[in-house]
Order: C-alpha cells, then structure tokens, then sequence
C-alpha cells in the first residue's frame, strides 16, 4: 500500500533579525516544511539564508493576504525587529483575513537594572527632544531611519552606529558614521565611548543579547541613556525565542514522522 503523501508545510517567515536567522537555519534541516524567508529590503548583504528568499513589501496588510492565498501558505512566523510595528500589525490582520496560524516571535524587552540611569520615551523624537541644548558628543543606535530627525538638536556631534555606511545628512556635517553589524562586546563599547567622549546614549529598547552591549557600557561609565519604548503592536501568540517559535512549529505543524513519535 502507498504511504500517504503529505504536502510540505508552506511556511513564511517575516525576517530580518538575528531569530529569523536561526529559525531558517532549523527550518532547512526538515524535509517537510517548504520555508521562504520574506526580507523588507533594508540591508545591503543581508546575512545569507539556506532558505529561498524573498525581499521588498508585500503592498500592505492586503498585499500580504493576498499572497498567503495566492501561495497557499499554511503558517507564518514573524519574526521581525520589535520595532517593526507595522508589518507586524499587517501580520496579524493579512493572517485573520486568509484565516492563516500566525506566530510571533518577540523577544522580551531589556529592564532597568541598578546603576542603569535611563530616561525612557514614547517615541524616537521625544529621545532626541530629551538631549541638552549645550553642545554633546551623542551615540546614536536608533538605526538608519532616524539619522533624519537627529537634525532636530544639530548642535550635538553625533557618533552614529548603522548596519551599512551612510552619508550623514547636510545638518549633522560632523556627524561620524561607523558602520557595524552585531553583536557587539561591552569592552569594545566601552573604548568606543570613551574614544569618542560620549556623553549621552541614544537606544531602542530592542531586546536581546546581540545589541546590550551600549547599555551595559553605558552603566559601567554611568552615561545616561535615552531609551525609546517599543510601539504597542496587535494581539497575537507570541513565543520569546527562535528555540520555541521552533518547538511550536514542530509541536502543532509537522506530521508525526518528522516529529520522531
Ligand atoms: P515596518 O516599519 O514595520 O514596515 C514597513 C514596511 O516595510 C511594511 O509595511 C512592509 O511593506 C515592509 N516590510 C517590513 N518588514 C518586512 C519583511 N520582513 N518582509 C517584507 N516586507 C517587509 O518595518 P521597519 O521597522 O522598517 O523594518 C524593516 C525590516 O528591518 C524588518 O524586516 C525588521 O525585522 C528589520 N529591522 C528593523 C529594525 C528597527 O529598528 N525597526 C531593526 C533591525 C531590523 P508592505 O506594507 O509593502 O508589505
């Protein structure tokens, strides 16, 4: 008798982190699951993926539910930046409207810890707001799509840390740009601060390991850090690891064989 044929798991996987990363890694060792990594298009050399890629928007929430259908995928991941908010929302209302399992992943959010002298804010322009008028050396992790609204205090001299290099724009003419990927190592932020003479720290409270090493260099020197807060994003299961995403995937996704049961 014919075994019963299963159709590979259709799986997306919405990327762009360190988690998503990993999960393609896992995803590619199962002969079941017909995974495709979906990259916003952000990064120049995106970190390389055994899995098929894709890369640029989908047009929105409905462009999404559009493809969920068109592919005939069966659950998506996300597995985005937490800063991401908007794919994420269009997620979870592209999942709802193709009646599609949706899993996000989202790790927890750095806490303050004794001696961390942090100033949080709403968004990425009460932060800037918060800095003095008198002249600073600021570091900036907010990423490449707030290097704009640093002009807002164009007094400061800005040391600037993004994936790719950039042109600083005409207002922050002084403005270094180091051009770095994670993770990064506490000692190495602490010669980077000290080098630079930072005074001020400007973070999003992104979570995980790969990016606390500013914050722990910044406690140790007793810099205070201005630190924006994640948006609220809609209701959705969300695990905190790629290890779990991955235990979920296996646990209600893939037939028993793949399983080992
Ligand atoms: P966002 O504001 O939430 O999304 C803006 C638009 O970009 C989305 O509406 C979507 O376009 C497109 N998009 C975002 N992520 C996508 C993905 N994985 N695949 C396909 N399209 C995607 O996102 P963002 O903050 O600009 O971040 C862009 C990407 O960089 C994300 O994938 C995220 O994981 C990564 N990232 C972000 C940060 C951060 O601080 N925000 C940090 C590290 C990495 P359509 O509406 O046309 O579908």
């Amino acid at each position: 008798m014919d075994a019963i044929k299963h159709r590979p798991l259709k799986l997306l996987l919405l990327g762009g982190t360190t988690e998503a990363t990993l999960l393609a890694q896992r995803l590619a060792e199962f002969r079941d699951v017909a995974a495709t990594l979906s990259l916003a298009g952000r990064t120049r050399s995106p970190a390389p993926s055994p899995i098929p890629v894709r890369t640029g928007g989908f047009g929105g929430a409905d462009g999404l539910a559009d493809y969920l259908v068109r592919d005939a995928v069966d659950v998506v991941i996300d597995a985005t930046h937490p800063f991401a908010a908007q794919i994420s929302n269009n997620a979870i209302a592209a999942c709802s409207s193709a009646n599609v399992p949706l899993l996000a992943v989202e790790r927890p959010a750095w806490r303050r810890v004794t001696d961390d002298i942090w100033t949080e804010h709403a968004t990425v322009e009460d932060a800037i707001a918060a800095l003095p008028d008198r002249p600073a050396n600021v570091f900036s992790a907010l990423g490449r799509s707030s290097i704009s609204r640093l002009g807002a205090k164009p007094q400061h001299r800005y040391i600037i840390r993004v994936v790719d290099p950039i042109e600083p724009p005409p207002e922050l003419a002084h403005a270094v740009i180091i051009s770095a990927r994670g993770p990064f190592v506490a000692e190495d932020d602490i010669a980077l601060f000290r080098a630079h003479e930072i005074a001020y720290v400007l973070a999003k409270n992104s979570g995980g390991g790969a990016a606390y090493a500013k914050i722990e260099a910044a406690r140790r020197l007793q810099l205070p850090v201005h630190m924006v807060q994640r948006a609220a994003i809609g209701e959705r299961f969300v695990v905190p690891s790629a290890e779990e995403a991955m235990a979920w995937i296996v646990r209600h996704h893939l037939p028993r064989a793949e399983r080992g049961v």
